[in-house]
């Protein structure tokens, strides 16, 4: 059996208690090593081994699996974040479908959900965005034509990059002639709910100077969208007393 499990973004706190005890049953344990904090490995039990994925090609994931596997061993492939977010989970899942071993997913919290909380952030705010969407730069893996940067930014809808500070300078240009103003507020956040967790708070247009600022290529999102500036938002319906409810009755106005 194999467990896809969601680390969490860096704090070792946060990864989920079905994550932790699939950790503590694991007999192997293949993480990715270039972002997920070791010190989860701590949850291990005496003697499970441990691989690290970041020096290894899919078929040398998969036999190290199969290996456990005809031992009769469990194994976890530990993830960053949610799995299901740039986790190339899928190309696995598939390699394990030709070999009719097992698997199950256990979600995780993910960075952008940390870096929100980083930033006190709400990515919906009612009258500002109701959308979040999740892209990143084309870089060595190439986005598709339609969702092109500009195309995106053409919502106007709040927005977060993964792997994307590298090229903060295309971004921030395709960002605008999508359609955004310069002024509009951005933000980057480093190794979100990691001890050396940064933010810096932005525009479109000085995105790649924040990004320079913080010296940082890698772990990093770069959010955008007027979300970032809540003077603008309306309040809730879901707790205006003007607006019933499935679980409350819209009170009459007691002004
Ligand atoms: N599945 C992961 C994303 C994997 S892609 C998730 O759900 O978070 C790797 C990218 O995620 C990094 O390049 C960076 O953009 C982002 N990332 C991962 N952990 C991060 C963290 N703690 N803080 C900020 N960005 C992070």
């Amino acid at each position: 059996m194999v467990n896809f499990v969601g680390a969490g973004p860096g704090a070792p706190d946060l990864i989920t208690v079905r994550g932790m005890k699939l950790l503590e049953e694991a007999d192997l344990v293949i993480y990715a090593g270039s972002l997920v904090n070791p010190e989860l490995l701590s949850y291990l039990k005496p003697g499970a081994r441990v691989m690290d994925s970041k020096e290894m090609t899919l078929e040398e994931v998969i036999a190290a699996v199969g290996e456990t596997e005809k031992a009769g061993g469990m194994t976890v492939r530990l993830h960053t974040g949610d799995p299901s977010v740039y986790g190339a989970i899928r190309e696995q899942m598939d390699a394990l479908d030709r070999l009719k071993i097992p698997y199950r997913v256990c979600p995780g919290v993910s960075s952008f959900s940390a870096a929100a909380a980083a930033l006190d952030l709400e990515y919906t705010l009612p009258g500002v965005s109701q959308s979040v969407i999740i892209s990143r730069t084309a870089g060595r893996t190439p986005v598709p034509e339609r969702e092109r940067v500009s195309a995106l930014a053409s919502h106007g809808a709040t927005m977060v990059f993964f792997l994307s500070t590298g090229l903060a300078e295309q971004l921030s240009e395709e960002l605008i002639s999508g359609g955004l103003p310069g002024d509009t507020p951005a933000a980057v956040v480093y190794k979100a709910s990691w001890p050396e967790e940064k933010t810096v708070r932005c525009t479109v247009e000085t995105l790649p100077d924040a990004v320079r600022e913080l010296g940082v290529r890698n772990t990093a999102l770069i959010i955008v969208g007027n979300v970032l500036s809540p003077e603008t938002a309306e309040r809730s319906k879901l707790y205006d007393p003007a607006f019933s409810t499935g679980f409350r009755a819209a009170k009459p106005d007691r002004e």
